[in-house]
């Protein structure tokens, strides 16, 4: 399955530019296999995230976001411009709409993530959770760390959106590569790996200071890497746009979709 996620603030973009720049990027990764694709962004007022996700091919995506179009006011430009994307090759539910990627952690959307592997302790995470009183809509193992973070996040609503992320990460088993986007932190987008491949793409006319670098967190240290590269086991990435960075940031499951 393949992973395609795109962040910026300075260059305005159209919604419809977001969203054809997460297709063209799932478009790039459609042979790493799929049988569903889907994508979340930005709600037209920061305070919602829109979620789009369709059983089928890239192309059958595409027809839904046409179809969408007006509700999605895809040519208005927002502050800024985040989005996620994801195509899935089924291992927990079969391909349907609902078991399609970015899971959700409710019908508000607080948080939504897109996931490339398999949670081996899924089963104990959901039936935590479930004991919290979450519902489960799907049978993906995915939605098990969607409704994870909201629970954390409702514990601990100081936790930035990093912090969250790295205590969700503590609770799981398998492989993973995950990318998230929360209604509670419009601007920003994390991005963690184990297992799974995930790398960073950093686009910019400028020379790259080292400011210019995401934080690369590994075992929960923050480091500043130099070189834009693939996290490494238990690490990642914060993105979080900042006014004057006229840099745009990748994140793929690899390089042919950061091209
Ligand atoms: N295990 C997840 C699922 O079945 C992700 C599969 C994938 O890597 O696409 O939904």
């Amino acid at each position: 399955c393949g992973i395609f996620a795109y962040i910026n603030h300075l260059t305005p973009k159209t919604r419809r530019e977001i969203l054809e720049l997460l297709v063209n990027g799932l478009k790039r990764l459609e042979y790493r296999g799929y049988d569903s694709a889907g994508v979340a962004v930005d709600a037209a007022d920061l305070k919602d995230i829109a979620v789009l996700k369709r059983k089928g091919k890239v192309a059958a995506l595409e027809e839904l976001l046409q179809e969408r179009s007006a509700e999605l006011c895809v040519e208005e430009c927002v502050e800024s411009h985040c989005g996620i994307a994801h195509t899935r090759w089924a291992t927990h539910g079969e391909p349907s709409a609902v078991n399609s990627h970015p899971q959700r952690s409710g019908e508000d959307n607080a948080f939504v993530v897109i996931h490339n592997g398999i949670i081996t302790n899924y089963k104990e995470v959901k039936t935590f959770l479930e004991n919290k009183g979450y519902a489960f809509e799907s049978q993906t193992d995915t939605e098990a760390i969607a409704k994870l973070v909201d629970h954390i996040y409702n514990q601990h609503k100081d936790y930035s959106f990093q912090e969250l992320v790295e205590q969700v990460i503590q609770q799981l088993e398998g492989a993973f590569a995950l990318c998230f986007k929360s209604r509670y932190f419009p601007k920003e987008c994390v991005a963690t790996r184990r297992g799974s491949p995930l790398l960073v793409g950093i686009k910019t006319k400028r020379r790259l200071s080292s400011d210019h670098i995401p934080i690369m967190y590994t075992n929960n240290k923050a480091t500043r890497g130099v070189v834009p590269s693939v996290p490494r086991v238990n690490s990642h990435a914060h993105f979080e746009p900042e006014e004057e960075r006229d840099v745009e940031y990748f994140f793929a499951s690899d390089a042919s979709a950061v091209i």
